[in-house]
């Protein structure tokens, strides 16, 4: 995007800020941010939260609302019950969620990663918190840091860390519910590890985990390892809507002050004193300072460390804390609001905002088509998922002389939680007679049934040396399922 200010030479694209010249850590500091952006913030996280960690309690009709049970292979979500035959429609349903969040980017860029990605409300809204309330504000922090180590900064530090530990144990039991259900993690958390070191392992390992991503990755999570933020780039454009900063109105920058003089000549000597290249602005039309007073909060509050005046850059998960803190400087020296907004690089320039582009377009199409399969596929699932193949090596049989019959292995995958005795009908050849090798097969909850059968079939019905048998399981007058196979004759 060619968001240039006068002052956007485009170098700082070429190094990250929490990384030094010997490619050694710098660690941030971030101030407290504070307004109603943040408040806002702050309540959805409240309610982002209470779901996070009440969604696996959730059941419907006696199954999780969600659950992704991957080692069992065991999946539930809405309720319903998805087994490895359904991996088509969690692949349908993968690809809709790509388009989704394609779409979603190009129109609003970042907004999901401030406002609703778990790594960003943990790690700005609980572990962030605990920070400012056991440390204080970002100058205390550093402070904190600096040696030696006293007997205060042991004791905050050993308390903030113990804290996070805590609240990286809630995580990682509340990630495992999602995984094995909240039942299987209480029985793990009453029993003894011996009984139990698979599980207990996982515990441990996933705490750690935690642990390590919030009290020490942080940022570097957002901005060097997550590749929804390599993304950006090629999925927002000049209309996508970005927290961004109004260059128009904010250059050229430099400090405030207040003077009685001829505004040109107040300009000249503000310029002199500002990083304001003189010769970048002899061709600007005549202009006083621009809004930004070049106090750097909106850089002191960044939790990725960067300077949202320098342009749209990948590290900025759009977490709105620029805005608020540079809203608060605007009300102070009594100028407008918004100089960093929800805002189009479009909307800066030239006051165009555009929400439905043909690029916009052309994702809702293609989201619309995906809804459309999704919705079919959803809706055409069946209870009962029956694979019936003809025994592998044999022909047919001829047990009478009126009679041939073919031998067929089948397997039944009940996918519900329902109990069927389902009766097979054959709708294109009701003669057919099933003759089953051992029991009839009765299916119990979410399991499979196997076995083997023979098709037996009238001679004057056998037409081909190989004809498609149309097969249908009922269950009392609910049609579970309709399968084909084939049936070998001599002809
Ligand atoms: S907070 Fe606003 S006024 Fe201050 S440096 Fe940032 S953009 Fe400029
Ligand atoms: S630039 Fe602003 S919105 Fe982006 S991460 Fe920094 S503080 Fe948040």
């Amino acid at each position: 995007m060619d968001t240039k200010s006068i002052n956007d030479t485009e170098e700082y694209r070429n190094s990250i800020n929490t990384v030094d010249s010997e490619g050694k850590r710098i660690w941030l500091y971030p101030k407290k941010p504070r307004g109603p952006w943040t408040n806002a913030r702050t309540y959805v996280s409240w309610g982002l939260l209470a779901v996070l960690f009440g969604l696996p309690w959730v059941k419907i009709n006696g199954n999780p609302l969600i659950r992704l049970d991957i080692i069992s292979r065991d999946f539930y979500l809405f309720g319903l019950h998805f087994t490895p035959q359904d991996f088509y429609l969690a692949v349908v349903a993968m690809l809709t969620l790509v388009v989704f969040i394609a779409l979603f980017t190009v129109v609003f860029g970042r907004l999901f990663c401030g406002w609703v990605c778990p790594q960003t409300i943990f790690m700005e809204m609980v572990f962030r918190k605990i920070e400012y309330w056991i440390e204080g504000d970002a100058n205390a922090q550093r402070k904190l840091a600096a040696p030696p180590w006293t007997p205060e900064k042991i004791r905050k530090k050993t308390i903030k860390q113990v804290l996070f530990v805590l609240v990286a144990v809630v995580i990682a039991h509340t990630f495992l519910s999602y995984l094995i259900g909240p039942e299987r993690v209480f029985t793990i958390i009453t029993s003894s590890p011996a009984d139990n070191w698979g599980g207990f392992a996982a515990m441990v390992g996933f705490t750690g985990a935690f642990y390590f991503v919030f009290a020490s990755l942080r940022e570097q999570v957002c901005t060097t390892i997550c590749p929804y933020g390599r993304l950006q780039g090629v999925l927002t454009d000049n209309d996508t809507i970005l927290v961004t900063y109004d260059f128009v109105r904010g250059e050229p920058r430099g400090k405030l002050k207040r003077s009685k003089k001829d505004p040109v000549k107040n300009m000249q000597e503000q310029l002199a004193h500002s990083d304001v290249d003189i010769a970048d602005t002899a061709e600007l039309p005549l202009k006083v300072l621009g809004d930004c007073i070049d106090c750097s909060l909106c850089v002191q509050v960044c939790p990725t460390g960067i300077d949202i005046r320098d342009g749209v850059q990948l590290e900025c998960v759009n977490c709105t804390a620029c805005m608020d803190a540079c809203d608060e400087v605007m009300i102070k020296i009594g100028r407008p609001e918004r100089l960093i907004r929800y805002d189009s690089y479009n909307g800066v320039v030239k006051q165009e905002r555009k929400i439905f582009t043909p690029r916009a377009i052309a994702y809702s199409a293609a989201l619309l088509v995906l809804v459309v399969v999704n919705v079919l596929l959803f809706s055409n699932r069946t209870k009962v998922e029956a694979v019936i193949l003809r025994t592998p090596g044999k022909l047919y049989y001829e047990p009478d002389e009126t009679h041939f019959s073919n031998l067929y292995n089948y397997q039944l995958f009940n996918k519900t939680n329902e109990d069927f005795v389902p009766a097979f009908r054959f709708p294109k050849h009701p003669e057919a007679v099933i003759q089953f090798i051992g029991d009839a097969p009765v299916l119990t909850p979410e399991t499979m049934a196997q076995g083997a059968f023979f098709i037996v079939l009238p001679k004057e019905n056998v037409t081909d040396r190989k004809q498609t048998l149309t097969i249908e399981l009922w269950d009392g007058d609910e049609l579970l399922e309709t399968t084909t196979t084939n049936f070998l004759g001599p002809i």
